[in-house]
């Protein structure tokens, strides 16, 4: 199996399985995404606890396959990760979709950036970049407590 096989086999298994497809339970930090070109939504719910660590993340949504294998692998990834390094691989993952070739922080296993690394191949389509990016940018409105939806038309 080569790299671009690996990518599409992860992507694929997330979209069917996306994995913290669900409503956390006494969640303290929430919003919402849309993506109405393609047709995405997502609903963020996060638990942090007093420590500012990620107790439990989970989503609700739908849309495309693309979509729903960001939501599930960010979820997968930013789960027991603290308030600061959940903001530096959202900025990392960010980058990496926009320009750069691979990720930078030092706080991924190489098998989770592979995990993200296999999103890599919407970066020449920005209306899928929309759709690998909704929930990063979902995640980053939680966190900062905004009350405004996401909306990748009017950013
Ligand atoms: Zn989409």
């Amino acid at each position: 199996m080569n790299l671009k096989e690996l990518y599409q086999e992860i992507i694929l298994d997330h979209g069917k399985n996306p994995r913290n497809l669900r409503k956390t339970e006494n969640f303290n930090k929430d919003a919402k995404g849309n993506n109405p070109l393609c047709g995405d939504k997502v609903h963020i719910y996060l638990k942090l606890n007093e420590n500012k660590k990620v107790e439990d993340i989970s989503f609700e949504g739908q849309g495309c396959a693309i979509s729903m294998a960001s939501a599930s692998i960010m979820t997968d990834l930013v789960k027991g990760k603290e308030e600061f390094e959940v903001k530096e691989i959202v900025s990392d993952f960010l980058d990496m979709i926009k320009e750069k070739d691979e990720l930078n922080n030092d706080i991924l296993h190489d098998d989770e950036k592979t995990k993200l690394m296999c999103l890599s191949g919407v970066k020449n389509y920005p209306m899928r970049v929309k759709c690998a990016t909704l929930s990063w940018h979902t995640l980053t409105s939680a966190i900062n407590n905004s009350q405004e939806e996401i909306n990748t038309e009017s950013n």
